[in-house]
């Protein structure tokens, strides 16, 4: 479960103080699929930081799994993510000299031994439907297949919780509604808890509970089902 209570995040923009996130409070519950919308600046990459525990907050508390986020050392936080969190990003972000198996293979190095890693990371590609191409570097893979290495990368680790920025907000619409329907699939077949960001109603409202913020408030809630 993710739980935030009386979220206040601010950025120092020179001496002005921005406040970016004002008296937030949601929870999260287990095995959900959360979207957040909202306008270009109304605070949503910064809440996904935040629960990520990417950027310290001013004030109030972050709850994952029962962990205080708000409260956790740089090393412990790195353990959370580690253990329950996978990121993805608009952006992809692969690293571009790495095959994509290596990409995978990245948030498990120096935790396990290097055969389980490369096992573990070819079962993920395999995963996402992308067993035949895992010695391609990112630039011979198209932006879904790209996309769909960085879903590997971020289930390599077995994670209860996963934040996506706009996951589709740099594919086509047709390469993004096959982008959805892996992601909706980890869902509802893995259990895993998704929180997304999005543009785009027609996915925004596929969710089961969504969130929009409006200048750095929860402005609508709705939760249809868990
Ligand atoms: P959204 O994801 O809804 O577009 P963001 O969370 O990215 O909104 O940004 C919210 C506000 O915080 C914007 O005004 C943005 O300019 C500002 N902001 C975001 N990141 C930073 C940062 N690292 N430093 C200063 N200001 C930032
Ligand atoms: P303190 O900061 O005094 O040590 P805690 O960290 O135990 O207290 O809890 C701070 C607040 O967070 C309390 O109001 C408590 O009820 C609430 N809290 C504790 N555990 C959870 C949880 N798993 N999820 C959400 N809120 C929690």
């Amino acid at each position: 479960m993710i739980q935030i209570n009386d979220l206040e995040k601010s950025y120092k923009s020179g001496t002005e103080k921005v406040e970016v996130l004002k008296h937030v409070s949601l929870t999260v519950e287990d095995h959900s699929y959360v979207s957040i919308v909202g306008p270009s600046g109304s605070g949503k990459s910064t809440l996904l930081h935040t629960i990520g525990g990417l950027e310290p907050i001013d004030h109030g508390e972050i709850w994952v799994n029962n962990q205080a986020v708000h409260k956790l050392k740089d090393k412990q936080l790195a353990k959370l993510r580690l253990n329950e969190i996978g990121y993805i990003f608009q952006q992809f972000h692969l690293l571009p000299t790495a095959t994509a198996l290596e990409n995978v293979m990245m948030p498990l190095l120096n935790v396990f031994s290097s055969k389980d890693i490369k096992e573990k990371a070819k079962e993920s590609l395999e995963r996402v439907g992308l067993g035949h191409r895992i010695n391609h570097l990112p630039s011979r893979l198209s932006g879904g297949e790209q996309q769909r290495v960085a879903i590997a990368r971020a289930l390599v680790t077995k994670p209860s919780i996963i934040l996506a920025d706009e996951p589709t907000g740099n594919l086509d619409s047709e390469t993004g509604r096959k982008i959805m329907h892996i992601l909706e699939d980890i869902h509802v077949n893995d259990g895993v808890t998704i929180v997304l960001i999005t543009h785009d109603e027609s996915i925004a409202k596929r969710a089961n509970h969504k969130i929009e913020l409006l200048d750095g408030k929860v402005k609508v809630e709705t939760v249809s089902k868990v």
